[in-house]
Order: C-alpha cells, then sequence, then structure tokens
C-alpha cells in the first residue's frame, strides 16, 4: 500500500523523527485553547482575555513529573553519583514522581524501590510493579513522613548503593522547568504570555518556568518579562496563602487534590516569584475537572484546581487583553480511585448487555459466513 499525503512536500520528509529512547519524548507538550471553559464558566471574553492550557498530561507517562524524574537522573549521573547497573534508586513517594522515576529506572538500568503509605490505591502499585520498580507500604498513621523514614532505612541496608534524588529539596527540580517549560512557553506563547496559573505540589514547575520568563540574574535567563505568577492551593490547606501573608478561610485539613498541597512548604518554591495564591476546595476542583473531561480534556482533579483558579482570575477586569497559561500537570485516566468517578464507576459496573435485533444474520455486516 502506498502512503499518500498530498500537502507533505518530498523536502519535508526528509528528516526522520524517531525517539531513540523513551525519555526522548519528554517535554515540547502541546498548548490549548481553553476559552471555551471559560464562557462555560460565564467568563466575558470579548475584552480579549485568552486561557490557554499547557498540557503537561501529554508526557510519555503522562504528568509533567516525567521532566523532574529526567533531570534528577540526569544530573546525578553527571555529578557521578548514582551509576546505570549498581546504585538503587530509592524513594518515598506514591506520586507520579514515583511512576516517572519507575519508566526512567527501566531506561537507564537502575533497581527503582519506592515507598507509600498503605492507603495509596492499588491501581497506583500496579502501575509502579509493571513498570518494574519495587514498591513497600509503610504504615497510614505515618502518613509521607513514615514513608520517608522507610526510604532511608532501606538505603542503610544497601551497602551505600542506595540514593535518595529528594524531589522536595533538589536543585534539578526547578533547573528543568527554568532550561524547558518555561522556554516552550515563551516559544509557543512567541512572548505573549502575561499571566502563568500552575499548582504547587514541590513547587519547581511555578519557580522554574518563572525564572525564566520574568528573568532572573542568578540564572543567566534574560526574557524579563513582567509576567504575573499565580500559585493555586487546596482551600483546605492554605499554607502559601498564610506564607504570603493572607489569611486562611474555612476548615483545614486534609484535601482531595493529590499532587499539590503537600502539607509543607517546599524548600524548591522561591516565594518571592509568587504574586498571588489563589486557593480551591477540593469540591470546585472535581467539578473543573468534570467540565475538563465533558470537553475531551481528560485530565487530572489537580488541573482541575488550576484551570478554576485560572478562570477566576480571567473574570476580573485587569485580566482584560491578557493571555494567561496554566499548566494542565497529568492525565486523567490515573484518578479513577478518587471519589469524583465513584458515580461513573457504579454506573459501569451496573451495565447489563443490550437484546441483538432479531434475526440477526452475520452476513449482513460484511462477514463471510452466518453466525455459528
Ligand atoms: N503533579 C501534579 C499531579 C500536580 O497537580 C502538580 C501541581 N500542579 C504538580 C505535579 C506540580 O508540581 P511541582 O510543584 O512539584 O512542580
Amino acid at each position: 500500500m502506498k502512503l499518500c499525503c498530498t500537502t507533505m512536500a518530498d523536502s519535508d520528509i526528509n528528516e526522520m523523527r524517531i525517539a531513540s529512547r523513551p525519555s526522548d519524548l519528554i517535554g515540547n507538550t502541546p498548548l490549548i485553547d481553553l476559552n471555551t471553559i471559560l464562557i462555560e464558566e460565564g467568563v466575558d471574553v470579548s475584552n480579549g482575555v485568552r486561557l490557554v492550557g499547557k498540557l503537561e498530561s501529554l508526557g510519555p507517562c503522562s504528568s509533567v513529573k516525567d521532566r523532574l524524574g529526567k533531570s534528577m537522573i540526569d544530573e546525578a549521573e553527571k555529578k557521578g553519583l548514582i551509576t546505570p547497573g549498581k546504585s538503587v534508586l530509592v524513594e518515598p513517594t506514591s506520586g507520579n514522581t514515583g511512576i516517572a522515576l519507575a519508566f526512567l529506572a527501566r531506561e537507564r538500568g537502575y533497581r527503582c524501590i519506592l515507598t507509600m503509605p498503605e492507603t495509596m490505591s492499588v491501581e497506583r502499585r500496579m502501575m509502579l510493579l509493571a513498570l518494574g520498580a519495587e514498591v513497600v507500604l509503610t504504615p497510614k498513621e505515618k502518613a509521607v513522613v513514615g514513608a520517608l523514614a522507610k526510604a532511608n532505612e532501606i538505603i542503610d541496608g544497601l551497602d551505600g548503593n542506595g540514593y535518595m534524588l529528594n524531589q522536595f529539596e533538589n536543585d534539578a527540580n526547578a533547573k528543568i522547568h527554568r532550561e524547558t517549560t518555561g522556554p516552550e512557553i515563551w516559544r509557543d506563547t512567541c512572548g505573549k504570555i502575561d499571566v502563568l496559573v500552575s499548582g504547587v505540589g514541590t513547587g519547581g514547575t511555578i519557580t522554574g518556568s518563572t525564572q525564566y520568563i520574568k528573568g532572573s540574574e542568578e540564572f543567566n535567563c534574560t526574557k524579563k518579562k513582567a509576567i504575573r505568577t499565580i500559585a493555586v492551593e487546596p482551600q483546605e490547606q492554605m499554607l502559601l496563602t498564610a506564607a504570603k501573608g493572607g489569611e486562611k478561610k474555612g476548615p483545614q485539613g486534609p484535601h482531595k487534590i493529590q499532587g499539590m498541597g503537600a502539607g509543607l512548604i517546599p524548600k524548591v518554591i522561591d516565594l518571592d516569584l509568587v504574586d498571588e495564591v489563589i486557593a480551591i476546595h477540593s469540591t470546585e476542583a472535581s467539578e473543573m475537572t468534570n467540565k475538563l473531561w465533558m470537553s475531551g480534556i481528560p485530565v487530572g482533579v489537580s488541573s482541575g484546581a488550576i484551570v478554576a483558579a485560572a478562570c477566576k482570575y480571567c473574570g476580573r477586569a485587569e485580566a482584560e487583553g491578557k493571555m494567561v497559561v496554566c499548566i494542565i500537570p497529568s492525565f486523567g485516566e490515573r484518578y479513577f480511585t478518587h471519589p469524583m468517578f465513584a458515580q461513573v464507576k457504579e454506573k459501569a459496573e451496573a451495565m447489563y448487555k443490550q437484546p441483538l435485533p432479531e434475526p440477526f444474520d452475520n452476513t449482513e455486516f460484511g462477514f463471510p459466513t452466518p453466525r455459528g
């Protein structure tokens, strides 16, 4: 069969675009116009406001953490801190960082052990096990700290071969966003970005991207555009708001927005680069996530929180004529155990087969023989 394309000239096809390894597929995620969401939310877009999402959900392992995993491993390899085939990557993480490390460990030839509280979903454990990582569960009462203590214990027992990359403190975190996420946003918006909206987990995405676009003498980034950087956090855990001098509102406690609101102010974040913090409740985040799915954009719950926050900004008078870019951190299928999918799950489980039209004749559908 001859493949034929009428619009592509031979000169366009003399460079093959084939990645040689999975990590080559990290980055260069696309931007998508989200103004239909603004309109649905009742925002008047006639003043020229434009909402754009950066789909980190389309990375090789479907989250913004793919960048981080690669960056931390690359830097550690460069510094001679880890050696393929010898070092064991040990990390306390239940989230997308664990998935990124698991897939990169396969690519590079590392043994990878991930510790996490026993409350993490079976799907999450399966994802990691299927990628060849080892998973160690820790008591739920001790939460993340328990997972950290276990990871340290495992490292102590590995005769000096265990290594923790530690996303919450690693310089390679903000660095990769300064070197890739920020420049991509600048390039793909032709420098037209006015506002960046990002959720905060470790703070790497928001810090690195802003450093590049706002400009940072320390890191020799020279764009220096006066963008407004907005951080998003769960309303049930308003630590960043408080750190910026704002007031916490409503009851504080656990939230349901996986990936952000880690319950601490991470060392990686540079709060001076953050102009504003918008807090979004878990319920609001789920509602917006559902709207994104219903617009054909299946993403995780934190993406809903971030888009909800961006919509709030876009509804203000000051948003007139502005281009607002928000980071969409992860793909949606990973969150099917989240309560927001409970009804869908129930519906799927309660389904039964429908009778076929009778008499049923296979040959009508192009099959050569009648149904046996
Ligand atoms: N992963 C997910 C699923 C998130 O929701 C977020 C916050 N938007 C991040 C990662 C961002 O991470 P970080 O601050 O660690 O760069």
